[in-house]
């Protein structure tokens, strides 16, 4: 092995078994839902039509919500993305004249068209006023939290836990669960709403289980464990989930129907293994961070810091070393692994966007894969890694062709 890549690993070693306690803990709790709800065989079959008594897929609904600390949930393959299970809790519970303060700063680059998009079935298309609150030195602002949300009426509190395409530090469960206390003691009717993308299983909380009433993510990122074929859930309140439910399939029917052929056997078992796979995705990260950070690069977040997501970002400086970087992460993917990665303008982005993604679900960045916009200051965000062993040979290729 590569001697950066050993001496990086015998320095992560503390770093690591950190790590594995945190995934012992979040597999307890899910073997621990699976058991309460008596998951068994005849839920993996798939159905079709309506899906009228889909056994399948309300135990899904009931296991992610116990494994969430929430009273319910909607998990449904029907739900396309991580983007498009946000903006279904968004439309869900959100009303005309409705107003809500992110306290993280703008949301996540697509989500722009969903809250101000004109004349595209935005959020201010339908009259709701979306108000941000940027954050101050990886912490919120409480201050100005405080005064917005006594100037004015406010439905929803909406929070960012990761941190997208930007340099800061991905929210704390112990920082969403002072807001939640904050947010309740100001303003005790407000929905507190997380977007828990690249979350799920890093720490030994959810948003839910801290306070949020709300929180929503995608199956292609950590919940999915790498193996759900596709879609997204949002997790809270028993009254706010019948509400979204009613968005997802129609007010007067709600998680009565739905159904799917395909069956569930692989949400379920993404679901038993997705602790095990964010240890291995976090390994990689850490790995990376520390040595590249050794090589001089600016890393977020720096090896040893703690973390809350499973994003890490390198600062390279120019658009070569980018597409160095993501061609040698794609050059040891088990699937396109012949592919060369190139800038191209992605829906929903505003700059041109690379990835690194040869994975077995498309799109899937539980996958090792990394992507940027190509903008100042040209960083790479690298995320996922099913096995460990994978992210090492990953880290070899980069290291050499940097
Ligand atoms: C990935 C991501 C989204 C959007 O999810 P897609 O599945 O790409 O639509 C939203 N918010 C954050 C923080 C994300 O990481």
């Amino acid at each position: 092995m590569n001697k950066e890549i050993s001496e990086a690993i015998a320095h992560t070693k503390p770093i690591f078994e950190r790590l594995d306690e945190i995934a012992l803990h979040n597999q307890k709790k899910v073997i621990d839902a699976f058991c309460k709800n008596g998951v068994a065989l005849r839920h993996f079959n798939g159905t079709t039509g309506y899906g009228s008594d889909d056994v399948g897929r309300n135990t899904l609904c009931s296991v992610v919500a116990d494994i969430f600390g929430a009273e319910n949930a909607v998990v449904s393959p029907l739900i396309a993305s991580g983007t498009a299970a946000i903006t279904l809790a968004l439309f869900g519970v959100l009303r005309p004249n409705d107003r809500v303060l992110s306290v993280s700063g703008r949301p996540y680059d697509t989500l722009t068209d969903v809250i101000f998009g004109e004349g595209v079935g935005s959020l201010r298309d339908f009259g709701i006023r979306f108000d941000c609150v940027e954050l101050a030195d990886n912490e919120f602002d409480w201050a100005a939290i405080e005064q917005q949300l006594k100037a004015s009426p406010t439905k929803m509190v909406y929070v960012q836990r990761s941190r997208g395409y930007s340099d800061r530090a991905a929210l704390s469960l112990q920082q969403i669960g002072r807001l939640c206390d904050f947010v309740k003691k100001i303003a005790p009717d407000t929905i507190v709403f997380c977007d828990n993308c690249y979350g799920e299983f890093v720490e030994k909380d959810e948003p839910t289980a801290v306070g949020a009433d709300l929180c929503a993510g995608s199956f292609i990122k950590n919940i999915g464990g790498g193996l759900a074929p596709t879609g997204g859930y949002v997790v809270g309140r028993k009254h706010l989930i019948e509400q979204v439910a009613g968005r997802l399939t129609a007010p007067s029917i709600g998680m009565e129907v739905g159904s799917y052929q395909g069956g569930y056997r692989l949400f379920y078992q993404g679901l038993f293994v997705a602790p095990h796979v964010v240890n291995q995705a976090l390994k990689t990260s850490v790995l990376f961070s520390y040595a590249l950070g050794k090589r001089g690069y600016k890393v977020n977040p720096c090896a040893g810091a703690p973390l809350s997501d499973i994003v890490c970002s390198v600062e390279l400086g120019s658009p070569e070393k980018m597409i160095n970087f993501c061609r040698a992460v794609q050059s040891t993917s088990p699937v396109d692994g012949f592919v060369e990665p190139q800038p191209w303008q992605q829906a929903g982005y505003a700059d041109k966007v690379i990835m690194a993604a040869g994975c077995f679900v498309e799109g899937a960045s539980i996958e090792l894969s990394c992507d940027g916009p190509l903008r100042e200051p040209y960083a790479v965000y690298l995320q996922g890694g099913l096995t460990l062993e994978h992210g090492i040979l990953a880290l070899e290729k980069v290291l050499e062709s940097l």
